[in-house]
């Protein structure tokens, strides 16, 4: 059965009604919010120079929060995060240019990603979560920086847009404001120049690593190249536990598998809607953790090419 299929008859058997889940803006602004906080926390921390260590901790932690404040822009690209758009349309144009991402090339990218879940050619993100090599290392390398170039390219600017006038020479010297602000801060005012290196290494390496072993854990199991189109689930939901909140996980983007059933929906209505629809989740679309999952991936090589 196709992917599309098995999704239809789910959402046939589940008597969600898709209008009895509202969005709200307290959500969207105090999960945003409590994101921003903390990456300017983390700056501060920084520019006030304690020491090395302190200073290399913050950087990584940013790191991670940079990781997160991706999930503002994806529920933005499904206009969900407010239901006020026009807050919605700032935070993605905020966030995005703080991220130094194209907000238009990711919303084509990531909806394009729905439309065409698991095939090769036409989902953009089929790459990231199918392994087709090395399991190993497609977890680790990311980590080392082999994802710098695709991710350049996949923000990068399409001669199309150009001509489209959406690439604008206000949104790259934003781009360019932020980025001198945030250098003047995480260098201490000029006085660790090397922490600048660390930030921008630590973008390039942590904060792309951790998105490629979530999209693996999510999407990458039940593909098997040479059967695609042939499975049911190729999304999994994965309860979280302490560290995982910390480190994958805001926005309950762990509820994929809801996402996917229903991507317009505010995220918090998610865990409700997993529970209602718990007796169409089997122990492949519903996982303990995701550290688990991407452990026996790593260690047991589970998924074979
Ligand atoms: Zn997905
Ligand atoms: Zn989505």
């Amino acid at each position: 059965m196709s992917y599309n299929l098995a999704k239809q008859k789910i959402l046939y058997n589940s008597n969600i009604k898709i209008e009895n889940y509202k969005k709200n803006n307290f959500y969207g602004l105090v999960n945003s919010f409590s994101l921003f906080f903390f990456f300017i926390l983390f700056l501060y921390v920084i520019s006030i120079d304690v020491n090395f260590l302190t200073n290399f901790l913050s950087i990584f932690f940013i790191s991670i929060t940079v990781y997160k404040m991706s999930f503002i822009l994806h529920d933005c690209a499904h206009n969900s995060l407010f239901e006020n758009q026009i807050l919605n349309n700032f935070f993605a144009n905020f966030t995005s240019t703080l991220l130094m991402i194209n907000f238009l090339k990711y919303k084509i990218d990531h909806l394009k990603h729905h439309k065409f879940l698991g095939d090769e050619d036409l989902d953009v993100d089929f790459s990231e979560y199918i392994m087709t090599n090395n399991v190993i290392f497609h977890l680790v390398g990311p980590f080392f920086g082999s994802r710098i170039l695709r991710f350049i390219k996949k923000n990068g600017v399409e001669k199309q847009m150009i001509k489209k006038n959406t690439f604008k020479i206000k949104s790259i010297l934003m781009i360019i404001l932020f980025q001198l602000i945030i250098c003047i801060f995480i260098s201490s005012f000029g006085k660790n120049l090397e922490n600048i290196f660390f930030y921008y290494g630590f973008l390039a390496t942590v904060t792309l690593g951790l998105s490629r072993l979530r999209a693996v854990a999510e999407h990458g199991q039940f593909i098997h190249k040479k059967k695609k189109h042939t499975v049911e689930h190729i999304t999994v939901t994965h309860k979280k536990n302490f560290l995982e909140n910390i480190f994958l996980y805001s926005f309950n983007f762990n509820f994929h598998f809801e996402h996917h059933l229903f991507p317009n929906i505010q995220s918090r209505h998610y865990p409700d809607i997993n529970k209602k629809i718990l007796n169409l989740h089997s122990d492949k679309t519903f996982k303990k953790s995701m550290f688990l999952t991407l452990f026996k991936l790593f260690f047991k090589n589970e998924v074979k090419t």
